[in-house]
C-alpha cells in the first residue's frame, strides 16, 4: 500500500467506492466520472504504478478478470461492445499512478470520441521498427 494513493485507499476499502466485485487480489469499481453507463475499472490491491511495474501474477489474473467482467457487463447492461483501456504515463492520458485497466460499454451513438486513427503509410521504416523491438526481446529473454 502505498501512501496518498487513492487507487490503494479504494482497492483496500479505506474509502468507499461503488464496488461491483471483490476478490483477494482485486476490486472492480464504477468510475466516478465515466465516459459512458457502466464505466468500470479493476485495480489491483497491490500498488504497481503502471504496467511496467506490474507483477506476472497480477498481470495474468487482470485480464482473465477483465474478460469475466465484460462478459457480465454485457448481458446486464446490454451494451453493444466494450472498449477495454489501459493507460501508462501521462502523456497516454493516466492521471492516476496505480496500475488500473477501464472497461468502457459502447452504445449506439454515445458519441465517445476515442478510436485509433492510422495515420497513412509511416515516414519511416516498418523494418526498422520491426528490428529494434525484436532485437530489445531477444535481450530480455537473455537476461
Ligand atoms: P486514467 O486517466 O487512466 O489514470 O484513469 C483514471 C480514472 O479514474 C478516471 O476515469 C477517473 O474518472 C477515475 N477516478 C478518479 N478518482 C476516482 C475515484 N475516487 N473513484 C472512482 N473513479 C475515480
Ligand atoms: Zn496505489
Amino acid at each position: 500500500m502505498e501512501d496518498n494513493c487513492i487507487f490503494c485507499k479504494i482497492a483496500n476499502g479505506d474509502i468507499s467506492s461503488k464496488t461491483l466485485y471483490e476478490d483477494d487480489m482485486f476490486r472492480v469499481i464504477l468510475d466516478i466520472n465515466p465516459a459512458a453507463k457502466g464505466h468500470a475499472l479493476i485495480l489491483p490491491k497491490k500498488h504497481f504504478a503502471d504496467i511496467y511495474e506490474l507483477d506476472q501474477d497480477t498481470a495474468g489474473e487482470v485480464f482473465v478478470l477483465a474478460k469475466r467482467m465484460a462478459a457480465v457487463m454485457k448481458e446486464a447492461l446490454g451494451c453493444e461492445g466494450m472498449n477495454i483501456l489501459q493507460n501508462n504515463g501521462e502523456i497516454a492520458g493516466q492521471t492516476v499512478f496505480h496500475f488500473h485497466i477501464h472497461l468502457i460499454p459502447r452504445y449506439k451513438e454515445d458519441e465517445i470520441g476515442f478510436h485509433m486513427e492510422g495515420k497513412g503509410e509511416p515516414d519511416y521504416s516498418l523494418d526498422d521498427v520491426q528490428k529494434v523491438i525484436v532485437e530489445g526481446l531477444k535481450a530480455v529473454r537473455a537476461v
